[in-house]
């Protein structure tokens, strides 16, 4: 069905207890905040998109029997708006996460959203809300973008109804004093994903399977969890929530995607940088065995993460069985260069040579 959008006459009911915006100095850290508003919108099968609103940020109201809470459709997406130094506000490709968005649509059969309502609803909150976004290296509005199955029916089936909403935060810095690099974990029990399954989408399940492995790992001291293929247990995937690269001595290596690996827009974006700097990087498939061996051969030099809540991550520690890998991170990685290079596109320091950005 093909839907004209205009949300010119968008519903807007204003919040009229508004809460105090945090302040410069707050610790904002990630996903505390929200703001005062939220955009919806509602689906039927014989009715399409309708009904767009921008209300008071509350509680949702839903059927007990919804399809979400009893056989989880649901998927959900991560971008950031930036305050520029000069004041502009720019949102980092929502084309992107549109196109990603519909893709988790088709394989978990869900109503796609139309990538003008998609981008259109962004900007608009967004702009509404344009006070709370923080100012300063490092914070920025992150938007959550999520898409549920809400109709009210026990029969194993996918929904006929759906509930678009976007949540606005506004987040800090993940880099409170220089780059903080992260202690990863190598989970060799559990699986994330597997072929044919839902890794390379970002649906809420993938999330579901992960928090375990996580949870108990965070008591020993790790920040996340690495994920390994399903099958050999030997094929590095991801970061429960980052997509992971490694210097080695003559490569650049990140996995190639093999349909269980979440495609992450971050790491579509250092891909195109590395290029352009005319470094050695390749996608392949990389196993624990060859990072060991390289390890052990003082050949495997920096890992890192790539993800839009922290933008690159530099690891310090790769803990694999009983075998604690230990990696330089300092101000001249390259981990800390692609930091700088997407923070100056984001906050307009150098010019937007890639059209990442879109401006309100
Ligand atoms: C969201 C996500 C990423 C990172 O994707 P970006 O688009 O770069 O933020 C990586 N892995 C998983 C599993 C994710 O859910």
């Amino acid at each position: 069905m093909h839907q004209e959008f205009n949300l010119d006459n968008l519903n807007i009911e204003k919040n009229e207890n508004p809460h105090p915006k945090p302040t410069p100095e707050t610790n904002l850290g990630f996903g505390k905040y929200f703001t005062d508003h939220i955009f919806t919108a509602t689906y039927k099968r014989n009715q399409g998109w309708h009904h767009f609103q921008v209300k008071p940020y509350s509680h949702l109201h839903m059927d007990p029997a919804a399809c979400v809470y009893h056989y989880g459709q649901a998927l959900f997406e991560g971008l950031k708006a930036f305050k520029q130094h000069d004041g502009k506000i720019a949102i980092f490709r929502p084309e992107f996460n549109s196109k990603r968005i519909n893709a988790g649509c088709q394989r978990l059969d869900m109503s796609e959203i139309p990538s003008e309502l998609f981008v259109e609803s962004i900007k608009k909150l967004v702009s509404i809300e344009r006070d709370w976004i923080p100012e300063g290296n490092g914070k920025a509005l992150y938007i959550r973008p999520t898409l549920v199955g809400t109709e009210g029916f026990l029969g194993v089936r996918p929904s006929d109804e759906y509930l678009f909403f976007i949540l606005l935060s506004p987040v800090g810095s993940y880099y409170t004093s220089g780059a903080k690099s992260v202690r990863i974990w190598v989970e060799t029990d559990e699986i994330r994903a597997a072929p044919g399954g839902l890794g390379a989408i970002k649906a809420a399940a993938n999330y579901a399977s992960s928090l375990h492995a996580a949870a108990k790992q965070k008591k020993n001291g790790f920040d996340q969890v690495l994920w390994l293929d399903a099958i050999t247990k030997d094929q590095i995937e991801e970061v429960g929530t980052m997509n992971v690269f490694f210097v080695l001595k003559n490569e650049i290596v990140t996995p190639a995607l093999n349909g269980s690996i979440l495609p992450g827009g971050i790491r579509e974006c250092t891909l195109k940088i590395l290029r352009d700097w005319k470094m050695p990087i390749v996608e392949r498939p990389i196993t624990m065995t060859e990072l060991v061996s390289a390890y052990k051969k003082g050949e495997f030099k920096e890992m890192f993460g790539t993800g839009t809540a922290a933008v690159i991550t530099p690891v310090g520690e790769l803990m694999y069985k009983d075998l604690p890998m230990m990696l330089e991170a300092n101000d001249s990685s390259l981990s800390s260069k692609l930091y700088k290079e997407f923070t100056n596109i984001q906050y307009g320091v150098i010019p937007d040579r890639y059209n990442w950005l879109t401006f309100i």
